[in-house]
């Protein structure tokens, strides 16, 4: 954010995917909020601010017609709410890009802002298109990006309209920037010992995440329905629970690396289980590799729960991805819970701890404990991606 923001027009890429309910109204602002410091610094200094962002999916969820649903996926809902947390009118182009949106754009003043029309409305959005991208750039002086939780997509509005601006004229927002030194405080030399929790559906989500996280953890603690593709390759008996048949091999081959490498994987000793996938289920909690045909693991049982925390209260370094059980369920949701407690516990003694990733993100959330770790991520997939070392397209625009 090192530009003169000085009388610019300034193009901002948000991540204003935020849920509605049938009202329109929005049920969730945190990532409105998480864009808020960069926006009130721009206007501070003299900017005026444009900006833009998608909403939803309106490509994939058209009109029975196969036109767009400009109703339902309209950022001028977010108006109202946007005034109220900025504390000023902002203006909204029904148009992304075309005549209107650029004659908003040219007399917008400093400290004003401007709402650009749901990004996603042209199919261009997502194609990266050249010509799309240039319109958007043609519409300011400064471009930046402070929408993290798209910066694994090469999108027009997030990569490509970043090379209509040279080096000195594009920077991140504040949430960007917050956003990768965090993911590289504990990529980079973190201080040990290093644990990853891994837990959520599928292994096959996360071989890449697992694979790379094996080069630098001392200790990897894997729970959720995953744990049970690991439990059954080796040897166990796990029922009904989810396991992924084809990926029975390639457990065992994480499994040797880990040995080789000296980092302890942790599966979850013993299991809740349940006769079949529902809330109000029959359950009992039994050792993980000796569950019954017809009853699977949904969660980790009191042992599971006890000996993650001890390892996690020996960490310096805490990432924490996925939920241990089907938190949802209120009856498959005290590992979930008693692992974000064993985080925020180790974090007040000092520990650097980062949860990234949709879900576990949900459940530090629903506790309330969001506030009591180190860091918690905005972008469920970027996040995910940049842990596994790929370089971030929305990223790599902003250096190049
Ligand atoms: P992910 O998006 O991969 O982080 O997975 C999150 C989902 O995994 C949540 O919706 C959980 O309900 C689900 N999940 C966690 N544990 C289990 C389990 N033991 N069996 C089935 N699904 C699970």
């Amino acid at each position: 954010m090192n530009l003169d923001f000085n009388n610019k027009k300034v193009l901002v890429r948000v991540d204003f995917n935020v849920p509605l309910n049938d009202k329109y109204k929005i049920t969730d602002d945190t990532r409105i909020r998480a864009a808020l410091p960069t926006i009130k610094h721009i206007l501070k200094a003299g900017g005026a601010v444009i900006l833009m962002s998608h909403l939803g999916r309106p490509q994939k969820k058209l009109n029975e017609d196969g036109s767009i649903n400009r109703e339902k996926f309209s950022l001028q809902h977010l108006i109202p709410h946007l005034n109220k947390l900025l504390r000023k009118k902002v203006q909204f182009s029904e148009e992304t890009v075309g005549k209107n949106a650029k004659k908003l754009a040219k007399a917008l003043q400093p400290g004003e802002v401007l709402l650009l029309e749901n990004t996603r409305f042209h199919k261009e959005e997502a194609a990266g298109d050249e010509a799309f991208a240039k319109n958007l750039a043609s519409l300011a002086k400064l471009y930046v990006n402070d929408a993290f939780g798209t910066a694994h997509r090469a999108h027009a509005s997030t990569t490509t309209v970043a090379q209509f601006f040279k080096a000195k004229a594009k920077s991140f927002g504040f949430l960007m920037q917050k956003e990768i030194e965090n993911a590289n405080r504990l990529l980079h030399d973190p201080e040990k010992p290093v644990t990853a929790i891994i837990g959520g559906a599928k292994v096959s989500d996360k071989i890449l995440l697992l694979d790379r996280l094996i080069d630098f953890v001392d200790h990897l603690l894997v729970g959720g329905g995953m744990a049970y593709t690991f439990l059954k390759a080796q040897g166990g008996n796990v029922g009904n629970s989810l396991v992924e048949e084809d990926k029975l091999d390639l457990a065992l081959k994480l499994l040797k690396k880990a040995a080789d490498k000296n980092v302890k994987i942790y599966l979850p000793k013993d299991s809740v289980i349940a006769d079949r996938f529902a809330a109000d289920a029959k359950t009992e909690t039994k050792y993980s590799s000796r569950i019954r045909k017809g009853w699977m693991g949904l969660d980790i049982g009191e042992k599971a729960q006890k000996e993650f925390s001890e390892v996690i209260l020996k960490s310096a370094t805490i990432l924490w991805n996925g939920p241990m059980g089907v938190f949802e369920m209120p009856a498959f949701a005290e590992g979930t819970k008693a692992i974000a407690k064993a985080v925020a516990k180790a974090t007040k003694k000092g520990a650097f701890s980062l949860v990234g990733g949709g879900d576990s993100v949900a459940a530090v959330n629903q506790m309330g404990l969001a506030e009591e770790v180190s860091y918690v991520s905005t972008g469920g997939g970027a996040m995910l991606e940049f842990l596994e070392g790929k370089e971030l397209p929305g990223i790599k625009a902003i250096h190049t």
